[in-house]
């Protein structure tokens, strides 16, 4: 494998204390990934992120810092993944976990499961579809043991379209740089949809170049199952948020 995209990975994880995902078998992979992303954005606008010590950093380590939250052998949805974050690198570095991604935009999604049958990563279904929507089905509704959803909206919308998915005594992650001034709009939402808000997961990102980035996870446990009036539809959802 390229010895210099090696070194920036072990260094990235190293940085990040994610030292449990910095082997070389991972790092293939991790390269594999690149490799695949990368040409496909050539094409089909997947991330504006294009340098690779960025990508390792921006895409790879930070979808990881939440793998800490995620118990072993979850059933996990990613709800929003775009181009496959955090979902991805999760799938990779926790074959233990089973990995939901969904996406509405198709052209995403399909991406997706033709890299994960390219990359042989065997823990990832996908779905397309808009989230409001796939929760009212019951192979959807309250089946995850943990909801993830990484620069979808913000977290009075995101605690709507993702709660639902997740079982009574699951959690949801809400991955964001900075959450302070979403919170207290969120409040309302978390309580309505059978949730507790726990205790903020807030940490700086460490970058290849050694600078920082403030990041914060909000984690949601969920106490008791949402009212069956929840999700709304998506103009109730984003016109008169919880
Ligand atoms: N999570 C990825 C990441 O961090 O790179 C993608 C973030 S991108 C800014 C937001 C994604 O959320 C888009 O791919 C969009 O299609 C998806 N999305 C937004 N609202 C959605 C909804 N209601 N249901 C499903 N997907 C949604």
């Amino acid at each position: 494998m390229n010895q210099v995209f090696l070194r920036t990975y072990k260094d990235v994880m190293r940085m990040n204390r994610l030292e449990e995902f910095a082997s070389e078998e991972l790092a293939e992979k991790f390269e594999a990934l690149t490799a695949r992303m990368l040409e496909v954005n050539d094409h089909m606008n997947l991330t504006a992120i294009r340098e690779i010590p960025d990508i390792i950093a921006k895409h790879y380590a930070d979808s990881l810092m939440v793998a800490k939250h995620i118990p072993h052998k979850a059933k996990i949805i990613d709800i929003g993944c775009g181009a496959g974050f955090p979902s991805l690198p999760l799938a990779i570095a926790r074959p233990d976990l089973n990995v939901t991604a969904l996406d509405s935009t198709a052209k995403r999604v399909i991406y997706i499961e033709e890299t994960v049958r390219l990359l042989k990563i065997y823990n990832v279904t996908t779905e397309v579809g808009r989230a409001e929507e796939l929760a009212r089905d019951p192979h959807y509704r309250e089946r995850y043991d943990f909801a993830v959803a990484r620069a979808v909206a913000r977290l009075n919308i995101l605690c709507e379209l993702c709660l639902c998915y997740v079982k009574p005594g699951g959690v949801f992650a809400a991955m964001k740089a900075d959450a302070s001034d979403e919170l207290g709009d969120a409040i309302d939402a978390i309580f309505m949809l059978g949730g507790k808000l726990e205790p903020q997961d807030r940490f700086k990102l460490v970058l290849a170049d050694g600078s920082e980035a403030a990041r914060e996870i909000v984690l949601i446990s969920k106490l008791k199952p949402a009212p069956r009036i929840f999700p709304r539809n998506n103009t109730l959802i984003t016109k008169k948020p919880l």
